[in-house]
């Protein structure tokens, strides 16, 4: 390597362009063999970790400031689905060779989406190997109130936000180089955007919440077995967004809606008392939020006018 490791990590990780995020409660940060950081008061912390593997989790040639917004990206979904505040994150990057010509727009990028989510970069180990992000992110939640899978109810709704199997799509227009410039499938797809706000808004409003990494069905699936209920998923209410909609069948839209992946929506459930609430904060947020079915005694998800052809992604499965 032309770069020590030290250098590397000093120059882009270590750099002024991560200050405008520093961060609450950062006492020691890059730099010192651990960071130190301090909780806020009367609250639990939330851990999640994610990682990327090239080839794998993303395509082999995608651009270097898409592996950077969608490697914090996905961890920040996971604190959204929380109902956490994200705070700080670990960076655990493993590369064939220093090349700064990719680290340079990966650690810019970075630096980006971690300024506009307000989190710290606060450590980070640096390795050699085939190319491999794995980010640990943490966050903070009032004390007992994170929003977890296994709180459904029979009687509650079932939501989703924005516009799931756009991403999808995006994917599918990516593969077939189709891509026209600002297409928003393609954005959905290369820039998911975590719903944290939403999700912080969503405490003491939803009874569960998965945010939708694998697909609608498969993660909803994970709310009716953590919670020992079945949800009904009413297809002719899913959000098709207009680029779902000029498809040629109603039946692909419904598919990449209820089983394309990479959307990073949320799928909760919420008593009948908070549908106002969440009403206003869809509209506080301009963020879409739908109803599309009902929590009900049983289990497994269950669709009604439509049979969805295949579930999600399982890694070790593969498609199920
Ligand atoms: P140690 O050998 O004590 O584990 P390292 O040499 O791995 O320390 O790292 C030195 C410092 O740089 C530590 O504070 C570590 O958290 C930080 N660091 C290493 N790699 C990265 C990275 N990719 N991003 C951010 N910080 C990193
Ligand atoms: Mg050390």
């Amino acid at each position: 390597m032309a770069l020590s490791e030290f250098q590397l990590i000093h120059r882009y990780f270590e750099s002024s362009r991560f200050a405008a995020a520093t961060g609450a409660g950062v006492i020691v940060g890059v730099g010192d063999d651990a960071a130190v950081l301090r909780m806020p008061p009367e609250s639990d912390l939330a851990v999640s970790i994610d990682t990327l593997v090239r080839g794998v989790h993303f395509p082999a040639d995608m651009a270097p400031a898409d592996i950077a917004w969608r490697s914090l990206a996905v961890n920040l979904s996971d604190m959204a689905a929380m109902g956490a505040q994200p705070l700080w994150f670990t960076l655990a990057l493993t590369m064939d060779r220093a090349d700064e010509s990719w680290l340079e727009p990966f650690s810019r990028t970075l630096a980006e989406i971690a300024a506009r989510f307000g989190v710290a970069l606060v450590g980070g180990d640096t390795t050699r190997g085939p190319l491999t992000i794995s980010i640990e992110i943490h966050g903070a939640v009032p004390r007992s109130g994170a929003l977890l899978r296994s709180g459904a109810h029979p009687g509650d709704g079932l939501y989703v936000t924005g516009w799931p199997g756009l991403a999808a799509l995006g994917l599918r227009r990516l593969g077939s180089g189709e891509v026209v410039s600002d297409d928003p499938a393609v954005a959905a797809f290369l820039r998911p955007e975590p719903r944290v706000a939403f999700g912080i808004g969503l405490r003491g409003l939803a009874s569960a919440a998965i945010d939708v990494s694998d697909g609608l069905l498969a993660d909803a699936g994970h709310i009716a077995e953590r919670s020992a209920v079945a949800l009904e998923i009413d297809v002719a209410r899913l959000p098709l967004a207009a680029a779902l909609q000029g498809l040629e069948t109603r039946e692909d839209a419904w598919s990449l809606c209820l089983s394309g992946g990479d959307d990073y929506e949320l799928c909760f459930t919420a008593p009948a008392q908070s549908a106002g609430a969440i009403a206003r904060l869809a509209q506080r947020h301009a963020l879409p939020c739908t109803r599309i079915g009902t929590v009900s005694a049983g289990e497994g998800v269950h669709c009604h006018g439509f049979e969805p052809p295949r579930a999600g992604f399982d890694h070790f499965g593969g498609l199920a």
